[in-house]
């Protein structure tokens, strides 16, 4: 079972992704649902996260924050592969 992270790219909420930046230099944020800070997805060939065809985030999602320990299995929501590479 998979969190579903909203799409937003305007205001992002609580539990949502979005972009940060413009493509190919854009990276990939979520606004974790514990604590509402934004942190990076590492979205990388070899290591970092992989973001499947249907948005599907592995490995799983772990909260940078201190105090927070937001950790979910994500399912990035309207992803559709084609907003960006991934870096090398
Ligand atoms: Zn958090």
């Amino acid at each position: 079972m998979h969190l579903i992270l909203k799409g937003d790219d305007r205001k992002p909420a609580r539990g949502s992704w979005y972009l940060h930046g413009e493509p190919p230099l854009a990276v990939i944020c979520i606004r974790c649902s514990f604590c509402g800070k934004p942190s990076t997805l590492r979205h990388m060939n070899g290591s970092g996260h992989q973001i499947a065809a249907d948005g599907a985030v592995n490995p799983s999602v772990v909260c940078p924050h201190s105090g927070c320990n937001f950790h979910e299995w994500c399912r990035l929501e309207g992803w559709t592969g084609s907003e960006l590479p991934p870096a090398e």
